[in-house]
């Protein structure tokens, strides 16, 4: 029999466990320790502070899975999303930490122990990249572990832009950073795409599975490094790419909670094609945005609540693509429940909220979609290649369509949109608002862009308290 999800949790915090590890909860997607991130991206945002030292906790070694979320702040996984077979917007990171306790050589045998032998993996089909001039993690892998020189890739940190991969990990431009070791799997020559490190590694032949950070150095100001006085370790796995492995698929998007979340998303929008990408989309985005209603985001016009307004939007797009003209989004949140409430209490209280949270919000935009899509398609009509910015700004302002969701359509048809031209007609427009003494603020939309500081934290509902302990309740 295949392990699930489930098991697969289970597995991995009681194998860490096992090795000294305290189990911590799940943190919320809103981050309570930075307001200059826009969402939970990793295992290790909870424990931020206790890297740099102004926070203690009462051990020094730690596991957890983690809820994480990679749509409108530094990471950003919402292009991805029916493109690839390995990313999501909401997904779950397995992960274990050393505070100042072990480093490379305890970190790498026991993820190796892990996956070869607790969830047997195939070694043959496992490579690991280690940062170029980290010899030290090399001989681990190569003369500890036994994996040959073939299997191992050094991969630099990309300041030639010779790799597209990085394998020199920084919390921040100073401060904790150091080198990078990561496992990939290979599912096989059938698949395109090449090995970490060479011209065509974006492909999903090698799947980056296990990334091991080993914060070492701490970075000065004159980007000279100095050695920390007590070396950590920061790990993450993605739990669904894990699972795609273990239940013998390729693509995360056939998992079991996919397979279940899919065939919802054809039931609601009545397609009868299972591998129609728009399922994906779908699927993908009722995790996102009930996650985040379960954890206090509403949709609105800035910040967070924007983000969570452009995915529940663009699913309703993939819907109204589907032929859905009636809300049909929010009638997947019980499969959703049903598969992940148990591990999620919090996401399980939340059902009836997140419900009509979705609803209202489909109910809202489906008002303005059909007469959007009409401009939008005759836009994209004939060949032109570019969407002009005054066109994706009218659809904006009037109808409701964030950027990005025109981006989505018109890259379904090879267009590209004119985002300097649309950044434009907003600036005048905010402008000739001002001007007027009639502007309003709900016209300006802030974008959710690398950096871009959070504001309208004041206008959601608190961050939910309850957290799911994983190792309860996985049955
Ligand atoms: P990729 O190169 O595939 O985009 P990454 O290098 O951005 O992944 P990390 O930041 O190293 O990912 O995160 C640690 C692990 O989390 C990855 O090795 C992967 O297993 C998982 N992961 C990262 N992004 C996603 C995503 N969008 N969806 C699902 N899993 C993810
Ligand atoms: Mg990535
Ligand atoms: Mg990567
Ligand atoms: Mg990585």
């Amino acid at each position: 029999t295949l392990m699930s999800v489930a098991d697969i949790r289970k597995s991995f915090l009681d194998f860490f466990a096992s090795k000294g590890h305290t189990v911590v909860a799940s943190s919320p997607l809103v981050p309570g320790n930075d307001p200059t991130l826009m969402f939970t991206n990793s295992g290790m945002v909870q424990f931020k502070d206790v890297f740099l030292g102004s926070d203690k906790r009462n051990y020094v070694r730690a596991a957890s899975v983690q809820a994480c979320l990679r749509a409108g702040g530094k990471h950003n996984d919402l292009e991805n999303v029916g493109y690839t077979a390995r990313h999501h917007t909401f997904f779950e990171m397995l992960g274990n930490w050393s505070f100042g306790d072990y480093f490379k050589r305890d970190s790498l045998k026991w993820g190796w122990e892990l996956l070869t032998q607790v969830y047997k993996l195939p070694p043959e089909k496992l490579l690991a990249t280690v940062y170029i001039d980290d010899d030290e993690a090399y001989d681990i892998w190569h003369k500890e572990i036994g994996l040959p020189a073939e299997r191992i890739v050094r991969i630099g940190d990309n300041k030639g832009g010779k790799y597209k991969s990085d394998n020199f990990w920084m919390m921040a431009d100073t401060g904790p950073c150091g080198p990078c070791s990561e496992i990939f799997y290979d599912h096989g020559a059938h698949i395109p795409g090449g090995p970490p490190g060479s011209p065509d590694e974006d492909g999903d032949r090698f799947i980056e599975i296990w990334n091991h950070v080993f914060m070492q150095f701490d970075m000065q100001e004159d980007g000279s490094l100095v050695k920390l006085p007590a070396p950590c370790v920061d790990t993450g796995m993605g739990l669904e790419r894990l699972a795609a492995i273990l239940q013998h698929v390729h693509s995360n998007y056939e998992i079991d909670i996919f397979d279940r979340l899919i065939k919802a998303a054809a039931q609601a929008t009545g397609c009868d094609d299972l591998a129609n990408p728009s399922l994906k989309v779908i699927a993908d985005h009722v995790r996102a945005t009930s996650f985040l209603v379960s954890d206090g985001v509403i949709p609105s016009n800035e910040g967070r609540g924007y983000v969570q307004r452009r995915i529940i939007r663009r699913a309703i797009r993939h819907g109204y693509k589907l032929g859905k003209k009636t809300p049909f989004f929010h009638k997947l949140v019980p499969e959703l429940v049903a598969l992940m409430g148990d591990a999620y209490p919090n996401l399980k209280a939340s059902e009836q909220r997140i419900v009509d949270v979705l609803k209202a919000e489909e109910e809202r935009f489906f008002e303005t979609l059909e007469n959007g899509m009409e401009i939008l398609d005759a836009a994209l009509a004939g060949d032109a290649k570019v969407l002009p910015g005054e066109v994706a700004f009218k659809l904006h302002d009037t109808f409701g369509f964030p950027l990005d969701l025109s981006n989505d359509v018109a890259r379904e048809r090879g267009v590209t949109v004119d985002e300097a031209g649309f950044q434009a007609a907003m600036d005048k427009q905010k402008a000739a608002g001002r001007a007027a003494g009639k502007f309003k603020m709900d016209r300006a939309l802030e974008y959710g862009g690398e950096g871009n500081l959070f504001t309208g934290y004041e206008q959601l509902a608190a961050p939910a308290k309850v957290v799911a302990l994983y190792h309860e309740g996985t049955s």
